[in-house]
C-alpha cells in the first residue's frame, strides 16, 4: 500500500463506516481531555492464500483486559470479537487493501466532560488501516536509555494499552532522536530494562534468549508472546526474568520487536556497540521465521484470520 493516503481512506466508527475526513471525536470527550481510550495495533498481510490479520482474537483479548484494567465498563457492551472480526472484514473491503498495512482499533470514551472517571460512560470504536512502514530501522537500530522512567503498574500500568499513559512514549523516543538515536530503551524505578517506546525488548546470551518478565512495567506484546513460543519451538531457550542495563551492554545479540517494530536488530545501546555490531545470526533467524509466520508461508497458519482475497 505504498504511496496509500490513509487520511483520505475508509474509516469503521461506531457501528459502521464512514469516509476518514468525517470521522470525528468531541473535543469535550474523556478520550480528548484525558485520553481516555485504549487500542491496540495488528498487522493484515499479503499472503499465498489472501489478506491475512494476524492474532486477531489476542489482540481483542488485549483490547478488553485493557479497558478492564481502568474500568471502561461500556466496552465491551455490545461488542464481541465476532462482531470486531466483521467490522475488520468490512474495513479491509472498503479500502481494497492488498499490501500489508497495519490496522488500528481504539474504544474511545466518548461522554462530554464526565471529568476523572471511567465506569458508565459511553464509548466509540474507531478501526482504521495505515501503510506498514517500520518505526525502527529493520538493519540496526541505535538505542539511548531514556532519561524517563517506565510507568510503574502502580501508577499507570504499561499492562493496560492506554492512549494518555502513551505520552510516557513520547517523551522516551523524543529524548532519544533528540540525542541522534533511533528509540530508547525504558527503565523501571529499580533501573532494570523494560522496553522500548513501543516494541519489547529481548537479548541473546550464549546461545539463550532473555527478555524482561511480564511483572517488569511492559506491554505483554503479542509479537514478545509469539517469539517466546517460536524460540522453544526450534529449540532455543528463552528466560523472562529481571535484566539488567549492563546485561543488555554485554549482550550478544539483542533485537526489539512489535507489530510496529517487526523484528529489528538493536545494534548499539548508549554509544556501546552489541555484539559485532550487525544483525546476530539468531536475530536474523527469529526474524525470518516471524516474517514467514505473518505472511504465511510457514506450516503454522494456527495464528491466522484471512479477511480478504
Ligand atoms: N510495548 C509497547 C509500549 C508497545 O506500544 C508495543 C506496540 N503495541 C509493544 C510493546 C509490542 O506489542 P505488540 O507485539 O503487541 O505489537
Amino acid at each position: 500500500m505504498k504511496g496509500f493516503d490513509y487520511t483520505k481512506g475508509q474509516i469503521w466508527l461506531g457501528d459502521g463506516i464512514v469516509p476518514a475526513e468525517s470521522a470525528a471525536l468531541s473535543v469535550m470527550s474523556a478520550a480528548v481531555l484525558y485520553g481516555l481510550s485504549v487500542y491496540t495495533v495488528f498487522p493484515v498481510n499479503k499472503t499465498p492464500s489472501g489478506m491475512a490479520a494476524f492474532r486477531l482474537a489476542d489482540h481483542y483479548k488485549r483490547l478488553e483486559e485493557s479497558a478492564h484494567i481502568m474500568g471502561i465498563d461500556a466496552f465491551p457492551g455490545s461488542w464481541t470479537y465476532e462482531k470486531f472480526e466483521v467490522a475488520v472484514k468490512k474495513l479491509i473491503e472498503a479500502n481494497k487493501v492488498q499490501d500489508d498495512v497495519l490496522v488500528r482499533a481504539t474504544v474511545h470514551v466518548v461522554e462530554t466532560v464526565p471529568g476523572t472517571r471511567s465506569r458508565g460512560l459511553r464509548t466509540e470504536v474507531s478501526i482504521f488501516v495505515y501503510p506498514a512502514v517500520p518505526i525502527l530501522p529493520q538493519n540496526g537500530a541505535r538505542l539511548k536509555t531514556s532519561v524517563w522512567r517506565r510507568v510503574p503498574d502502580h501508577s499507570v500500568p504499561a499492562r493496560a494499552k492506554v492512549n494518555g499513559a502513551y505520552v510516557n512514549s513520547v517523551l522516551g523516543k523524543q529524548d532519544a532522536i533528540d540525542s541522534g538515536y533511533d528509540d530508547c530503551v525504558f527503565l523501571d524505578d529499580g533501573g532494570h530494562v523494560c522496553e522500548l517506546s513501543a516494541a519489547n525488548i529481548f537479548l541473546i546470551k550464549r546461545g539463550k534468549l532473555i527478555t524482561p518478565n511480564t511483572t517488569s512495567d511492559i506491554l505483554e506484546g503479542i509479537n514478545r508472546r509469539t517469539i517466546i513460543e517460536m524460540a522453544k519451538a526450534e529449540g532455543i531457550e528463552v528466560i523472562e526474568r529481571t535484566v539488567d542495563l549492563t546485561e543488555l551492554y554485554v549482550a550478544d545479540e539483542a533485537f526489539a520487536c512489535g507489530t510496529s517494530a517487526f523484528v529489528a536488530p538493536i545494534v548499539e545501546v548508549d554509544a556501546r556497540q552489541i555484539g559485532s555490531g550487525q544483525t546476530g545470526s539468531i536475530t536474523r533467524q527469529i526474524a525470518q521465521s516471524h516474517h514467514q509466520l505473518l505472511h504465511g508461508v510457514s506450516d503454522n497458519d494456527q495464528y491466522l484470520t484471512f479477511v480478504a482475497n
